[in-house]
């Protein structure tokens, strides 16, 4: 039998009200249209409801986040939060993922009067301190900022009843680990588990051992196979970052079927590069990474929904989890360095059965990590038209023979130089876009992205008909700053799941932080 992402799984199929929830919780889900349960929700819900430990092996993208929100609400129908004693501790990776999470709760516990505190960087301590100060029921953090709350003396941790853990793989690649293990020992010990996992490296292994007690063991996804649904190519290159950028380009503009798609980059800094790049050729772009503000990720990641941005421009831990259903391709601009980020990332299309499209650049120095994606995923890539050694002599840039300014590889030098191999017209506000530092991106003015009218009117002359480049959808999004460098530097372990500390939302509040309030 195959769930419903494709993925061939033992359980039969249950109804919702077959798991043992409360009557309001049954009510909105079927308010929120789901008649079946999916497998992990169906495995992991009923032994959840007995409070029961729980290690659940799944993908995001498996219904995850509700296997664990519903059975959460089910049992918090009983008690009531006491001030700065949160009942619920919920740990998430990523600021996104905790946000995904509490917007769960908004729509699965519409019939419940429970205080949600999302406690993530980005948002000023104030507000977070005052949610704290009226007793949450459900604590949905990340895990640095968890604990300045609770170096502040602002939380006790002693009422906590269920925690989960979620993606606890990404937690251990970004470094994670100890905070989890500091909150554990903050959380008495009688506590229910949930934990949950998209793989299970030894050291996660481990972790699992030590927290959770003789768990029910839920597994929906056959490891590290990739779906039959998405049509995987390899593309040779030389490596050059001015060479993949055109490679880049000639393949999405070649893709007839492409809708949308996510390209993904291993580094934070090639992010912001091939943003500017892809912007600069006029295609409907989008950047997320660890180091943009929280309004702007969140500004983002709607636009890309919503259709608004055809191409999203990402590091793996920015886009790890994100449900953004539907993408027609993926295109690795770099190989990635850890095997399963591969099928992580190409996971993200021909979900649900639907069909799907995923391109890797691969150049010469990338072959011992390609060949460790095809031993994981156990079959061998095709290439798309030739492999390396049918790659034609390196096309010699105008700008490449001057030296490039000091960089590693030669990856981060004369960003000026990329700019102008990229035979790009430069932005009407140039200053604007510039490099501030070297890890610093400035960011671009909305007048960047309304086109000289002159020049566009040129370049719409010239421009090629293709299924990639948008004549007609809206400009390319600005590529946040991080305007808070020291700030970083200073707290960079801690920060690093959700960039720098900003003032406040200013006045771009998202919705979920609205729905907290709740008396
Ligand atoms: P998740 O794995 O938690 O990120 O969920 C992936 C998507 O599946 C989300 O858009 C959910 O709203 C949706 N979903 C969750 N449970 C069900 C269900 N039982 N039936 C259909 N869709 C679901």
């Amino acid at each position: 039998m195959f769930d419903r992402t494709g993925t061939e799984t033992d359980f039969p199929l249950t109804t919702f009200s077959d798991l043992g929830l409360s009557q309001k919780v049954l009510s909105a889900v079927t308010d929120a249209g789901y008649t079946i349960p999916t497998p992990i929700q169906a495995g992991a819900i009923p032994p959840a409801l007995q409070r029961r430990d729980i290690l659940g092996i799944a993908q995001t993208g498996t219904g995850k986040t509700a296997s664990f929100v519903l059975p959460m609400l089910t049992l918090l129908e009983k008690g009531r939060a006491r001030a700065r004693m949160p009942r619920t501790l919920i740990l998430e990776p990523t600021r996104e993922l905790a946000a995904q999470v509490a917007e769960n709760f908004e729509k699965y516990g519409k019939n419940h009067k429970l205080n949600i505190a999302l406690l993530i960087g980005g948002v000023s301590f104030d507000e977070q301190d005052r949610k704290l100060e009226r007793g949450a029921d459900v604590l949905i953090c990340t895990p640095g900022r968890l604990l300045d709350h609770c170096e502040r003396g602002k939380l006790l941790m002693t009422g906590v009843e269920i925690l989960v853990i979620d993606e606890a793989d990404r937690m251990l690649d970004m470094g994670f680990i100890p905070d989890i293990e500091r909150i554990a020992k903050l959380i008495p010990f009688t506590r229910q588990t949930l934990f949950f996992s998209a793989t299970m490296p030894p050291e996660i292994q481990k972790l699992a051992d030590r927290f959770l007690q003789n768990p029910e063991r839920v597994e929906v996804s056959v490891r590290s196979s990739t779906a039959l649904t998405v049509t995987q190519r390899l593309v040779a290159t030389h490596g050059k970052d001015y060479e993949k950028r055109a490679v880049l380009r000639d393949l999405i503009q070649k893709q007839e079927e492409l809708k949308n798609a996510i390209i993904f980059c291993n580094r934070k800094l090639d992010v912001a590069d091939l943003f500017r790049s892809l912007s600069r050729h006029g295609f409907s772009v989008g950047a997320l990474h660890g180091d943009m503000d929280q309004s702007s990720r969140t500004k983002t990641l709607a636009s890309f929904k919503d259709g608004q941005i055809q191409l999203l421009v990402a590091s793996d831990v920015a886009a790890r989890g994100l449900d953004i259903p539907d993408v027609s391709h993926v295109f690795n601009f770099d190989v990635p360095i850890h095997a399963e980020d591969y099928v992580h990332r190409i996971g993200r299309t021909g979900r649900a059965g639907r069909s799907g499209a995923a391109f890797t650049l691969v150049s010469k120095r990338d072959t011992k990590f390609l060949d460790a994606i095809e031993k994981l995923i156990d079959k061998q890539i095709e290439w798309q038209n030739g492999d390396l050694s049918a790659l034609p002599a390196p096309m010699e840039s105008h700008e490449s023979s001057k030296p490039e300014r000091g960089g590693r590889d030669g990856k981060r030098g004369g960003r000026r130089n990329e700019r102008d191999r990229d035979h790009a017209p430069r932005p009407v506000s140039s200053h604007k876009s510039d490099i501030k530092s070297d890890d610093t991106v400035a960011q671009p003015e909305p007048i960047i992205a309304k086109a000289d009218p002159v020049r566009a009117e040129r370049k719409a002359e010239t421009k090629p008909q293709n299924a990639g480049r948008n004549s007609n959808r809206p400009a390319p999004q600005p590529y946040p700053a991080n305007d808070d460098n020291r700030d970083r530097r200073n707290r960079y372990r801690r920060d690093h799941d959700d960039g720098p500390t900003p003032i406040g939302f200013g006045e771009d509040i998202p919705a979920f932080m609205l729905i907290a309030g709740k008396a």
